[in-house]
């Protein structure tokens, strides 16, 4: 069966924009846009992806790390949901669907009684996405806390259960592949007083709300920090908070987001990032490293 095909079952849709899948808002359609909500339905979908060869594939979790072009993307974009939404939380450890929404997780544990996952609050993507960018902050990163990852890969069919070393996972780094879906994580957690985890939950939605532009179209830090400096200080030392590129500018707050506006196209904040990267190049030497990924440019 073709991806048209599935198309016609209702599986697939076709040409749906993928502006509102992202937290920039920007960024034009997905030729064609699969969500999955059971194993069975990965499978199915997997049977005729495989028939198609030239087609590029995405899998989508919240797009909170994302910028997608403004042209699209002319390939298959898969967004886990359903089962893949559920998660259990008990003795043993978490056990959690790839889409789950990492601050919900927190919270979750937090409510059961367990310590270790409270970073994820301040995180707005999901565990799939977690993994594979092995998202961490206030000192935390997923690789401290996962006990392995279960994947199943659309273009071979064939699944893996790897652990934080399998997973080559570094600094904002994994070896997940574009075709490689992260059906399940299993993360290990800590008795807790629940009186303290939720003080450390305020205190990093406080620190967040203080420290970075909430209530704003962004995706979070756009480069890595290089070993020596945090890139949002190599930034505001340039003295390059407020400049813009159509409606996209580096945020007054945080130097390192960068925040789009209603009209914004992704071809600004593009263009935006080339020319900071060039200005602190210029300016230091150093050569930052985008920790966004941009989808559908050529
Ligand atoms: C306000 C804000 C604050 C942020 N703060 C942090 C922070 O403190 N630390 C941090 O690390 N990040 C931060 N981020 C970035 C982002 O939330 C993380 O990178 C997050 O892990 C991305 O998850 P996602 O589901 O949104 O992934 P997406 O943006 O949808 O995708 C990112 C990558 O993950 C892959 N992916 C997504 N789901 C799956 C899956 N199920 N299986 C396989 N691959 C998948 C995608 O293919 C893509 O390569 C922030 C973003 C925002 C908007």
């Amino acid at each position: 069966m073709s991806l048209d095909a599935l198309v016609a079952s209702g599986l697939i849709s076709r040409d749906v924009s993928l502006g509102p899948y992202t937290t920039y808002k920007a960024g034009g359609p997905a030729r064609y846009l699969a969500k999955v909500r059971t194993d069975e339905e990965l499978g199915v979908l997997a049977a005729a992806f495989q028939e198609e060869a030239d087609v590029e594939v995405l899998i989508l979790g919240r797009g909170s790390n994302l910028v997608v072009s403004d042209s699209g993307f002319a390939g298959l974009v898969v967004k886990p949901e359903g089962s893949f939404a559920e998660f259990q939380v008990g003795e043993g450890g978490v056990l959690a669907g790839g889409a789950v929404p990492l601050p919900r997780l927190a919270r979750a544990t937090v409510d059961a009684g367990y310590a270790g996952l409270e970073f994820f609050v301040g995180v707005p993507g999901t565990v799939g996405g977690a993994v594979r960018q092995n998202a961490g902050c206030f000192g935390s990163e997923t690789r401290d806390w996962l006990y392995h990852a279960d994947l199943f890969d659309l273009r071979s069919g064939g699944t893996r259960r790897a652990d934080p070393d399998a997973l080559e996972m570094a600094y904002r780094h994994s070896n997940v592949g574009s075709s490689e879906v992260v059906t399940r994580a299993h993360f290990r957690v800590i008795e807790g007083d629940a009186e303290a985890s939720r003080a450390e939950l305020r205190r990093i939605t406080r620190w967040r709300k203080e420290n970075q532009p909430g209530g704003t179209f962004n995706a979070g830090s756009v480069f890595k920090n290089p070993s020596h400096v945090a890139a949002g200080e190599l930034i505001d030392e340039l003295g390059l908070k407020g400049l813009a590129v159509g409606d996209v500018r580096v945020s007054e707050k945080h130097a390192n987001f960068f925040v789009a506006g209603p009209d914004a196209r992704s071809s600004d904040i593009l263009e935006l990032v080339e020319v900071v990267k060039a200005r602190v190049f210029e300016a230091t030497g150093t050569k930052l490293e985008t920790e966004i990924q941009f989808v559908g440019f050529q």
